[in-house]
């Protein structure tokens, strides 16, 4: 657990001896819990301290990571209950079951289907992250089964079997590409903790409630294997999150290092619809990882809608470069719409800007990410602010006409902007939405 300054303070030598290249202890031990500096600085430290310090400035969530390249997943590292109260920092990764059982041709056309899960909202890529394959059959058909997966696709890869010969074999072909291997239990411990510690693979440990995975976890600390992902087992959603919110809860309030670790879940739904339900309630509390088995983007498009809302910065809105956007052929006498550089304000209009197919200019004001009422209200979006914006911007040299299209709810400053920039204002529609026709009713010769 993370230790407070005045907690710091009284684990260093006292001497204000300013080696460190501070005036005083006091000034180094907050730096030091702001993370500013490393306790190596101070040459003075005992053993205890420097033992203590160090286990303090461990993560309390352990940081895993799966899978290589640009394809590489990280889970853990994570520092907060709630979202507001900093951020959340590892993305849930969203993986897909693979069952050996599936013929050659159905398999290969999942993992197409997976490769082609890839998004684009407000700027930012949406991508899934792992492909698991799930021994029904032989050793031999999973090995086959993992083969094939692996030579088509980049993604990091779960091993899911009970039968070590089988995994054994699956780590021969995958092992260079850092698998998860699921799963020790207790039946299991020893064996599969050797088969981990060989190929230098990361392992889930599953227990049937909180005590057993704890147990597993410090088994298989004491037997070196420290890359591991926990789970509870198949159990109703509701006591799955409570489950997950308590490991997570203890790991981060009460330093519980044994369930320090990410969680997985795999879930087991027929139903599309239940599945992706069930899928967004884990990735809202607490999971790592989330393994399903639908592969349909009307299923993945809101999961990864979900998890891009939790996991980004409450405290950095999303922003887009304040500048004069064209879309499409753009001329002279194109329409020209300003709004602010909060990402979604942005591709909001823009989406419906294209979908007029009015080839027009879009201005977005640095509004430093605030939308339009808030910027407004803010001060960020004032009749000084715009027209420094358009003048910057280039707007002039763009353009003939002097007209612009402003958000129907900042109405209110269009006398003021006329007045300071010298452009005609046009009211535009209060709603997105409402460009298209706007635009198309728009005089050609705006
Ligand atoms: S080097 Fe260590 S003992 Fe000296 S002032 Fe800095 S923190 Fe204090």
């Amino acid at each position: 657990m993370a230790l407070s300054g005045l907690d710091i303070y009284r684990l260093l030598p006292k001497t204000n001896c300013r080696e460190c290249g501070f005036a005083t202890c006091l000034v180094f031990a907050m730096q030091l819990a702001k993370k500013a500096v490393s306790i190596d600085k101070c040459p003075s430290l005992s053993k205890e301290s420097r033992a203590a310090l160090e286990a303090s400035a461990q993560p309390p969530i352990k940081l895993v990571t799966l899978g290589i390249g640009e394809a590489k997943f990280e889970a853990g590292n994570e520092s907060v209950m709630f979202r507001h109260e900093e951020k959340f920092h590892r993305p849930c990764g969203i993986g897909f079951i693979i069952e050996d059982s599936l013929s050659n041709v159905l398999i290969k056309d999942k993992i197409i289907k997976i490769n082609k899960l890839k998004f684009e909202r407000i700027g930012q890529k949406l991508e899934v992250n792992l492909v698991a394959i799930k021994q029904k059959e032989s050793a031999k058909r999973f090995t086959e089964v993992v083969k094939l997966v692996a030579d088509n696709t980049s993604l990091a890869l779960v091993l899911m079997s009970d039968d070590l010969t089988g995994l054994k074999q699956a780590l021969d072909i995958t092992a260079n590409r850092k698998p998860l291997i699921y799963h020790a239990t207790k039946e299991n411990l020893p064996q599969i903790a050797e088969l981990a510690k060989d190929y230098n693979a990361a392992l889930v440990a599953t227990g049937e409630d909180l005590d057993a995975v704890s147990g597993l976890t410090v088994e298989l600390n004491n037997l070196g294997i420290s890359e591991l992902i926990l789970e509870t087992g198949d159990k109703p959603i509701a006591e799955k999150i409570w489950d997950l919110t308590q490991m997570r809860r203890l790991a981060l309030k009460k330093n519980n290092r044994s369930l320090g670790y990410p969680s997985l879940v795999v879930i087991n739904q027929a139903d599309p619809f239940e599945e992706a339900q069930e899928a967004a309630s884990y990735i809202a509390k607490y999971a790592g990882i989330v393994l399903i088995k639908g592969v349909e983007p009307f299923e993945i498009l809101p999961l990864v809608t979900l998890r891009q809302n939790i996991y980004s910065d409450p405290q950095k809105p999303l922003q887009i470069e304040p500048k004069l956007y064209p879309i499409g052929q753009v001329n002279d006498k194109s329409p020209v719409l300003v709004t602010t550089n909060f990402s979604l304000t942005y591709y909001t209009v823009l989406g419906e800007v294209e979908a007029s197919k009015i080839p027009s200019y879009i201005v977005s004001v640095d509004t430093e990410g605030m939308s339009v009422l808030t910027a407004w209200a803010a001060e960020k979006f004032t009749p000084h602010k715009i027209t420094e914006s358009i003048n910057k911007l280039g707007v002039k040299d763009a353009v003939k006409h002097k007209r612009l299209i402003i958000p129907g709810y900042v109405a209110v400053i269009s006398g003021e902007l006329e007045d300071e920039s010298g452009f005609e204002i046009i009211v535009g529609p209060k709603e997105a939405a409402g460009i298209p026709s706007f635009l198309k009713n728009l005089p050609i010769n705006t």
